[in-house]
């Protein structure tokens, strides 16, 4: 005889916003006993049908289990909820977006309270929460001796993804794949607007738009091994002269359109400057070397873009 009986891992859960529930649910499911708080009270209750046991007030709450899960509105919100509360022995994973200094801040916080402590930044909506093939992930960080301890229950709502012990480290890989689908955005606006009351369809744009973009992809990988490599001449195709030449083109198309450059012109600006900075060196570089300027004297240094 087998023995089939597995302990699904007991958590409480502070915030049962529309992400909160969602993750909610996805423990109550999955069989884990799941003590929840939410500040108001009638969206904690509102789970307790599926199995939830709703405390009466965070304290309470976090009293109920080792594992307390944090998803709630922004940083503040947890100084708020928190305050005043014994977190002793605790494993604290904070699931509520933050910025990398606000994770490193709240992790010295719950730590100089006697707990142990991962920030996280969830990569998807509350529909791909507990969605098969969804895509969902959330970054983590912090202390691995927590993350190891309760990677089961993590790995219920949506795949979970160790970044390393800086507890900063989650929130600044969460920030850097949203800037650049913002980025992303940006750039479809900008086409979209483009083409409006020319009788082109945006329907009809879409596919060449994804299509192209798909296309275009090999420059994450590109621009990484040039930022490694600090090589920005070799191989070149397509070279920062040629592209600066053709910026131009861009900026004249979108003035007879009718279209503000906003979205579009501060990339064009920064291969300019780079070009203009010393013709000669940069002419035949990629694009890339225009990152270089990013980091602009009097912001904090730090490895991972060269100078
Ligand atoms: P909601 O606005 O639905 O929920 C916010 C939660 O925070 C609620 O539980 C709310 O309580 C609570 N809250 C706000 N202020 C306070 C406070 N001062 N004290 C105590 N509790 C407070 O947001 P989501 O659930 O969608 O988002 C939660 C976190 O998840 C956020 O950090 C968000 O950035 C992140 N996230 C959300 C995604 C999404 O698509 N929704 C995607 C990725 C991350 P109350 O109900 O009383 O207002």
């Amino acid at each position: 005889m087998t023995d089939t009986h597995v302990t699904k891992r007991p958590l409480t859960l502070l915030g049962t916003g529309d992400m909160g529930t969602a993750l909610a649910r996805t423990w109550l499911a999955a069989g884990h006993p799941l003590t929840v708080w939410n500040r108001t009270a009638a969206k904690a209750a509102a789970l307790a049908p599926e199995g939830a046991a709703v405390a009466a007030g965070p304290a309470e709450a976090v009293a109920a289990h080792t594992l307390v899960v944090l998803c709630l509105l922004d940083d503040a919100s947890i100084g708020a909820a928190l305050e005043g509360i014994d977190l002793t022995g605790k494993d604290i994973v904070n699931l509520t977006t933050g910025t990398p200094a606000e994770g490193r801040t709240r992790a010295a916080w719950a730590e100089e309270r006697g707990a142990r402590f991962v920030d996280a930044g969830i990569m998807a909506t509350p529909d791909m929460i507990g969605a098969p093939g969804s895509g969902a992930y959330v970054f983590y960080s912090g202390s691995r001796a927590l993350f190891d301890t309760h990677r089961a229950a993590l790995e219920v709502p949506a795949v979970a993804r160790f970044v390393g012990e800086d507890p900063g480290h989650a929130a600044l890989h969460d920030v850097a794949l949203l800037s650049a689908m913002y980025g992303m955005f940006a750039g479809v606006s900008h086409a979209y607007a483009l083409i409006e009351g020319e009788g082109i369809a945006p329907g009809d744009l879409a596919p060449l738009l994804s299509e192209w973009l798909g296309a275009m992809g090999f420059f994450v990988g590109n621009a990484a091994e040039r930022l490694s490599s600090r090589d920005f001449t070799g191989g070149v195709v397509s070279n920062l002269a040629m592209q600066v030449a053709s910026s131009g083109t861009l900026l004249r198309t979108a003035a007879g359109q009718g279209v503000s450059p906003e979205l579009i012109k501060p990339y064009l600006d920064l291969m300019r400057e780079r070009l203009e900075a010393d013709p000669a060196a940069h002419a035949g570089e990629d694009t890339v070397g225009a990152l270089t300027l990013l980091r602009r004297q009097g912001l904090p240094a730090k490895a991972g873009l060269p100078g």
